[in-house]
């Protein structure tokens, strides 16, 4: 046997940058996150979709588009050593469904409203609101061509802000119109920047000819003024892709929605087309804007599908429980309803049959359970329970054991208060605790 010295310190590992653990009390609010979104998506017929976290770097580079931000610098791509493919760490979730939705032939029998979430990579600076590891939670409605999913997705991500508690967001909309028309916008644009070539970033230079549009989508304060005067899109619009614009403010109108028309807002990847929307808050910084999403109607074909209609939009969970947590909001803490003292150690079957019957009752039960020689003596056991927050203590005894009895201490009426049921009743008194589980 190899000895390991004792002296030599194991060096610790720690996370990848900008991945980051959540846990509990944080991860509860994570948790309260999902099941609101899972209870409305219910609500309004969006069907659960879970796709691989890698897949092939071709889906990305043919849907975002090769000259983007996340296709030029920020994938997590390798070559799987094994049989040479090569791979990418799903930077984004549409891309996947819309491959999931076309190996499947799910629109076979007609359209399909999705929602997805889980982690996200993108190799970014990491920072407040960014980050290398996130999560995004999206909704993608697939095989209707109308304005009214359009308006449908965003009632719908405003219900969940409503949900949540949250105020402050506004509702940034544009319309990037048809291929067509933005070729058109492309050549006034391409002029538009050649005029100004000396205050193009490197990024706008090499973007010029290649991707102008990707210009308007700069975070470089220099080029602010460039792109404030540069042609609309909205400008070249034709008049159906205008009638498509004017029928989904339309239902916001009716539905009290307040938004404003951002002619500038192109978004970051090249798969949309007509509407195209982002909710922005002023309260977290740079990072500001929480969702994001619009029509993609080309995308099912590029991707080797029979053409339909698609809509969608995405929001950074980690963003959303910022604002939710600097707005006060969230659930209330997790504490068990009741915590168990065994103070004998001959009751731990009886206690742990017991607990067993009031958790199926719906009843929060934590159980005190040895950390080291023995359970620990009462004194200690009721400071855990007391550290707990649970309502109760159930002590298991001797003495109850004995006689097939319970006492339940009242931890929070300041009295400490107690009284000894039989076994045989303890799931009456539980009904009176009401839990949620
Ligand atoms: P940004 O302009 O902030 O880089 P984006 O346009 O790249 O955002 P999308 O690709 O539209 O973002 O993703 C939708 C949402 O996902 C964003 O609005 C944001 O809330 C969140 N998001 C995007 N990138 C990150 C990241 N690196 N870290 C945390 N959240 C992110
Ligand atoms: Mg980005």
């Amino acid at each position: 046997m190899v000895e390991i010295p004792r002296t030599n310190r194991v060096e610790r590992l720690t996370a990848v940058k900008g991945m980051n653990d959540i846990l509990s009390p944080d991860s509860a609010c994570w948790e309260w996150l999902e099941d609101k979104v899972r209870s409305l998506m219910r609500r309004y017929a969006y069907r659960n979709i879970r796709t691989p976290i890698v897949e092939p770097t071709a889906l990305f580079v043919r849907s975002l588009g090769a000259v983007t931000d996340i296709v030029e610098k920020e994938m997590y791509s390798f070559e799987d050593r094994l049989n040479g493919e090569a791979l990418t760490l799903r930077p984004e979730c549409t891309a996947g469904v819309v491959r999931a939705v076309v190996e499947h032939s799910m629109l076979y029998e007609g359209g399909k409203r999705l929602y997805y979430m889980g982690p996200m990579f993108r190799h970014e600076r990491p920072q407040r609101g960014r980050y290398r590891q996130f999560h995004q939670i999206g909704a993608e409605v697939l095989g209707f061509s109308g304005a009214e999913i359009d308006a449908e997705l965003i009632l719908l991500a405003d219900a969940l802000w409503r949900e949540l508690g949250l105020d402050n967001i506004r509702l940034e909309l544009n319309s990037l119109g048809q291929p067509a028309e933005r070729l058109e916008h492309r050549s006034a644009l391409i002029a538009h920047f050649e005029k100004h070539a000396k205050t193009l970033d490197v990024d706008a230079q090499r973007r010029l000819y290649s991707n102008p549009l990707r210009i308007l989508d700069t975070k470089n304060p220099a080029m602010k003024d460039l792109v404030d005067s540069a042609p609309q899109l909205m400008d070249f619009l034709g008049d159906s892709s205008l009638a498509h614009f004017s029928s989904l403010t339309a239902i916001l109108d009716a539905n009290g929605i307040d938004y404003s028309v951002n002619p500038r807002l192109v978004r970051g990847m090249d798969y949309y087309n007509l509407t195209v929307f982002e909710f922005i808050t002023e309260s977290l910084g740079a990072q500001g804007t929480i969702c994001g999403g619009g029509r993609y109607d080309y995308l099912v074909e590029q991707i080797g599908g029979k053409p339909a209609p698609a809509v969608g939009w995405a929001l950074g969970v980690e963003r959303v429980l910022e604002l939710v947590r600097e707005q006060g909001l969230g659930p209330e803490p997790l504490v068990p309803d009741v915590y168990a003292v065994i103070s004998d150690q001959l009751a731990l079957p009886v206690a742990m049959k017991t607990l067993q019957s009031l958790r199926t009752a719906g009843i929060r039960a934590q159980m005190h359970a040895a950390s080291g020689e023995g359970l620990g003596s009462m004194k200690s056991q009721f400071k855990k329970a007391d550290a707990s927050g649970a309502r109760y203590a159930l002590v298991f005894g001797a003495e109850e054991l004995a006689q097939a009895e319970v006492t339940v201490k009242s931890l929070r009426d300041g009295r400490g208060e107690q009284s000894r049921y039989a076994l045989a009743n303890l799931s009456a008194w539980a009904k009176t605790l009401q839990s949620s589980a």
